[in-house]
Order: structure tokens, then C-alpha cells, then sequence
């Protein structure tokens, strides 16, 4: 345990370091929003709740970890039970990275800051796949939170969720290679599982592997993941596509326009199967279709200037 809160430790020090250096004042002075029942927090994760029952037990503060869980998941109170006004945070050297990153960076849906807040204005816009190029040791501070939890996982369901996360993690970072060998091992435990194929799928489509990524769409399809993903058979229809697998590609879309007549991809994969079959006249009907959903598609538009120049 005790390598995993040396290096946790490190992280934190390090991200402070960087973020809350003293000649940029990135402090909150004496407002307390964050800590108060106001806010959404994400889950506290097996490594920070330990890191943080070991500080607080050393340093003699109460109450437990537990309760300021508590606070996280129920909002079961005001404010969190480590505030306080007097001192402000009182576990600030081991609070966990969520209270750091608070403020700093804006992740996708999170809701604008009070004009009152020392970062409003100055905040970092940060998406899922930015956010692990932006931030500082994330890569590496998700790791150790993944490792730590398979390590302290009690059963094989905790187990089997934390690769999933882990999984999907790193096909978001983009280390398919790692996000390939994980997933493989998860569906040999849990081959019904319908967005494990899914997500291979995807790998495999981004590794130029269509035989592979076809393989694990019509399983994940066959298993029912059209209701998760009502969107697969539009993947589906670009996989046949590459594979020249005209019939199936056609198939695959006229299902996806069924299901999501407003997606815009569908109308695209049609225009692009009529193309390969050099019917442009159906091609540029479909090319319209996708341009009447987003005008601005840069495949859309070339595919239809180039039939037009026909
Ligand atoms: S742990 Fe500290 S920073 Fe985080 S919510 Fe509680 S008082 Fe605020
Ligand atoms: S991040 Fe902004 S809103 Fe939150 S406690 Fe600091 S100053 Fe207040």
C-alpha cells in the first residue's frame, strides 16, 4: 500500500506545485462554495478514501472518512464534514484530486462558476480526451487509482467493472495496445458483454483491423447491444463498407437511419455505398440528406462536389 500513497502523495505535491504556485495566488481565499453541499462530486475512489483514512487517523482529525463519503454521495449535510470556517480545509494536504482540480478546469457538463470565484473567467475548458494532455499527471494519478482498485476489489463483478472503466479509460488516451489487451481478457471472463464488443469494435476499427472490428460488432449486435448503442449498426455499415461489404454495409445503414433518422453518419455511409456503385444520383440524394443535418461536414461536401464536377 504504502508505494501507492508515496506516489499519490508525489502527484498531489506535484499538481499543487504546479497549479497553486504562490506567484499566481490560485487560492480561495476565504470562499467556501466548493465545500458545501452546492456541488456535484464524483465517487471517491479506494486509493484517496485509504490515503485519506490514513491522514486523518494520524493527524487526529475527526470525524471519519466515511462521513465525508457520506457527504459526497448524500449531501447529507451543508457542508463537508472537513471545512471548517475558521481554518478552511482541514485535510488540505490530503484532499483528494477532485477538490484540486475543482475550479481550475471545466470537464464537459459541468455547470459555470459564480462571478465570484477566483478562477471565473481564467477557467481551462477541458474535454474527455483533452483533459489527459492538459492535466498534469492524470494519465498516470488514473493509473494508480485503477491499480489500487483491482488490487482491493473484493469480488470478480468489482474486479470486471474497474477494467471496463480502466478499458475505456485508455481508448479515450488513445493506448489502444493497452486498452486492447484489457478488454480481450475481460471478454474471456464476460464474453456477453455487449459494450466490452463494442468497445473492441472500435479499437480494432481504429487499428485498420475491419475483419476483427466486424467479428465483434455482429456479436455485440447479435447480444442485443442495438439498445445501448442504438447507433452500432452505422459503425456496422462503415466496417462492411471498408471490407467492401456492399450488401451488409446497405443493410447496416437503412437500420441506422431507422433507428436514428436525425444522425447525419447513416445518410453519409449511404451516399458513400451509392458512390462505390457509381449510382451518383442516389449518391448526391444521400450526400443532401447528410447536409441538411450538418451543412458544415467536410466528407459530405467533398463527396458531393466531386459528383457534381462529373
Ligand atoms: S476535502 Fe477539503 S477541499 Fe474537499 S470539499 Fe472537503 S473541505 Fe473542501
Ligand atoms: S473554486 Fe471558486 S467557487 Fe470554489 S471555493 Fe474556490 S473560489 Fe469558491
Amino acid at each position: 500500500m504504502d508505494k501507492y500513497f508515496k506516489r499519490l502523495e508525489e502527484i498531489y505535491e506535484d499538481f499543487d506545485r504546479e497549479y497553486f504556485r504562490k506567484d499566481i495566488d490560485n487560492t480561495c481565499k476565504a470562499c467556501e462554495l466548493c465545500c458545501t453541499s452546492t456541488f456535484r462530486y464524483p465517487d471517491l475512489s479506494a486509493l484517496e478514501y485509504d490515503y485519506l483514512k490514513k491522514y486523518v487517523k494520524e493527524n487526529n482529525i475527526s470525524p471519519s472518512v466515511d462521513n465525508f463519503k457520506n457527504f459526497f454521495q448524500y449531501k447529507d449535510s451543508p457542508y463537508c464534514p472537513y471545512w471548517s470556517k475558521e481554518k478552511g480545509c482541514r485535510v488540505y494536504l490530503a484532499r483528494p484530486m477532485f477538490c484540486r482540480m475543482f475550479g481550475l478546469f471545466r470537464f464537459e457538463g459541468d455547470s459555470e462558476l459564480p462571478k465570484s470565484c477566483v478562477f471565473y473567467g481564467k477557467r481551462i475548458d477541458v474535454t474527455d480526451e483533452s483533459r489527459y494532455k492538459i492535466i498534469k499527471n492524470l494519465p498516470e494519478y488514473m493509473d494508480l487509482i485503477y491499480k489500487y482498485g483491482l488490487l482491493k476489489a473484493e469480488n470478480k463483478e468489482e474486479k470486471l467493472e474497474i477494467l471496463i472503466k480502466m478499458g475505456k479509460d485508455y481508448i479515450t488516451q488513445s493506448r489502444l495496445e493497452e486498452a486492447l489487451s484489457i478488454l480481450s481478457e475481460v471478454e474471456k471472463i464476460d464474453p456477453h458483454n455487449v459494450s466490452v464488443l463494442f468497445d473492441l469494435a472500435f479499437i480494432y476499427r481504429e487499428m485498420n483491423k475491419p475483419e476483427k472490428s466486424k467479428e465483434k460488432l455482429e456479436r455485440s449486435i447479435y447480444l442485443g447491444g442495438e439498445e445501448k448503442y442504438p447507433y452500432i449498426h452505422q459503425h456496422y455499415g462503415f466496417v462492411c463498407l471498408t471490407m467492401n461489404c456492399l450488401e451488409e454495409a446497405h443493410k447496416a445503414f437503412m437500420k441506422a437511419i431507422e433507428l436514428e433518422p436525425d444522425s447525419m453518419l447513416p445518410y453519409l455511409g449511404m451516399a458513400l455505398f451509392f458512390s462505390v456503385r457509381e449510382e451518383n444520383v442516389k449518391a448526391l440524394e444521400y450526400c443532401r440528406k447528410a447536409l441538411e443535418i450538418n451543412p458544415q461536414d467536410p466528407v459530405a461536401l467533398n463527396l458531393a462536389q466531386s459528383i457534381l464536377k462529373l
